[in-house]
């Protein structure tokens, strides 16, 4: 499998693993747009979020999830942060392997795009 992701999943890529469990992984982004920046993504190779069904609601919950835990251990649950899912090519995604952004601890625009 050609995604980047799912070869940092392998190990094939090393990286510092933040939180991980069975359905998923979290890990500072290699190019970071805030003091934190973190990247909370599930095991299974999902392309995008347009890529997901009512079958994946509880995946989706528990990614968010993991990103408030995330959040809270970063010290930025309280300060406020922001949670981004780029979804395709006019969305701003790059990495075709669903991934929710965790950005805190700057003050972030007021705008999303
Ligand atoms: P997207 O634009 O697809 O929503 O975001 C992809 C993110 O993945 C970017 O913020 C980029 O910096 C990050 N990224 C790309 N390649 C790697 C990598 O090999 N390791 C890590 N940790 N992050 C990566
Ligand atoms: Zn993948």
């Amino acid at each position: 499998m050609d995604c980047v992701f799912c070869k940092i999943l392998a190990g094939e890529i090393p990286g510092k693993i933040l939180y991980q469990d069975e359905e998923v992984v979290a890990f500072p982004d290699i190019n970071p747009q805030a003091p934190i920046h973190i990247l909370i993504i599930p095991r299974k190779h999902i392309p995008s979020l347009a890529d997901t069904t009512e079958a994946d609601s509880a995946l989706l919950g528990h990614l968010v999830s993991v990103a408030n835990q995330m959040a809270k251990e970063a010290g930025i649950a309280q300060s406020g942060y922001r949670l981004v899912i780029n979804c395709g090519q006019e969305g701003g995604q790059v990495v075709p392997h669903l991934h929710l952004h965790l950005l805190g601890r700057k003050s972030l625009s007021d705008t999303l795009g």
